[in-house]
């Protein structure tokens, strides 16, 4: 389990890292005023066109020199059985997350230059106003558009269950828009659940490895968690926060190249997207320097869901009984080091959660009918 989870985490920074070392190649070198070249000659020097086209070689640079850790985290999933994906399967999936980034990173690196040339003084306000918008959609989208890429849903057909959350949302003064199976065993051995979407697309999705091996009542204490987040208005919070980040984003990132074409004399002007590699490294160590807070914003959030279900259902028991085979399934750390826990955790460990739900337990006034731990 400690050896799974170090592997992972060695992963995703050397992950990171590599992006960030491409970036810092590109400008380094000046390799990025050369792609800029290429680009406008492949795109008969049409501007738009040609951003196009170095969003398209950044990409595909970029998921050739990561190609070899994707698929070291791939063997490393089926090596502690936690994979049951093929590698056909696997390739896919690949190539589908590239095109969706490609896709998507093209739409807000268009938007970006198309403001600056339209709006050379205030392109970084506007752009963070666009980029609210565009949260916005992405959050809604995401679950009818992006997830189904991937994965296969369908509405919950267990009426046991559906009636069990009906009356858990009533009680919450609230109502969910619909509770989605998501079939993650074609996938994985894993088990997860989640609120996704926003307005008419929030929705509480369960993976089917969940509604398999955990008992209703335990699938209930899970539901209720999800619930909580939804009852705390967990996601507009978390699009409002990252409003609040993504302001500071753009406004270094105006300075930055002020900076590099004032003073550095690295560009000629804003609108010139070979600057594009500056812009993502500003976001990228932006991004590493929020990272703890968004992580310690985000185990608060747990922490209130996780509060929201144990008060909402007749027993602790349940609930820490399916933390426990979530914990086992899913090779979870229960207890890992602080300082793993401030800097890369967005949940707590389950350890604690365990220890709160136990706390809280003993610190009520026994109610006839409530059961709790001895
Ligand atoms: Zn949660």
């Amino acid at each position: 389990m400690r050896r799974y989870n170090r592997l992972r985490r060695r992963i995703s920074i050397a992950d990171f890292l590599l992006g960030l070392a491409l970036l810092m190649v590109l400008l380094a070198t000046g390799w990025t005023a050369r792609l800029r070249d290429l680009a406008y000659l492949s795109a008969g020097q049409i501007y738009v066109l040609a951003v196009f086209f170095y969003v398209f070689m950044l990409t595909v640079l970029n998921k050739l020199l990561g190609f070899g850790l994707d698929y070291y985290g791939f063997r490393l999933e089926h090596r502690f059985q936690l994979s049951t994906q093929t590698r056909r399967s696997w390739a896919r999936d690949q190539v589908k997350g590239w095109l969706v980034g490609l896709v998507i990173g093209s739409v807000l690196v268009e938007l970006v230059y198309a403001i600056i040339r339209a709006a050379p003084r205030l392109w970084w306000l506007i752009a963070w106003a666009a980029f609210i918008v565009l949260f916005v959609f992405f959050a809604q989208i995401a679950p009818v558009v992006l997830s189904p890429l991937f994965y296969k849903f369908k509405a919950l057909e267990n009426e046991g269950l559906k009636q069990r959350l009906l009356r858990l949302s009533e009680r919450a003064g609230t109502r969910v828009k619909g509770v989605y199976e998501w079939k993650l065993s074609e996938k994985s051995r894993k088990a997860n659940a989640a609120l996704a979407g926003l307005g008419s697309t929030r929705r509480i999705i369960l993976a089917d490895t969940l509604l398999e091996k955990y008992t209703d009542d335990e699938i209930e204490a899970i539901l209720a968690h999800e619930l909580g987040h939804h009852v705390h208005r967990h996601i507009p919070k978390s699009i409002l926060i990252q409003a609040g980040f993504t302001f500071v984003g753009f406004w270094s990132a105006n300075q930055v190249l002020h900076y590099a074409i004032e003073r550095l004399h690295l560009f000629e002007q804003l609108a010139d997207f070979a600057n594009l590699p500056l812009l993502m490294l500003v976001s990228a160590l932006l991004s590493l320097l929020l990272l703890p807070l968004l992580n310690a914003y985000s185990r608060s959030n747990e922490r209130q869901a996780d509060l929201y279900s144990y008060t909402s259902i007749p027993s602790i028991l349940p609930f820490i009984s399916g933390m426990n085979k979530l914990a086992d399934q899913n090779l979870a750390e229960r207890q890992p080091s602080r300082l793993v826990e401030l800097l890369f955790h967005s949940h707590p460990p389950i350890a604690k959660r365990i220890q709160a739900a136990e706390a809280w337990a003993r610190n009520q006034l026994p109610v006839a009918g409530r059961q709790s731990p001895a």
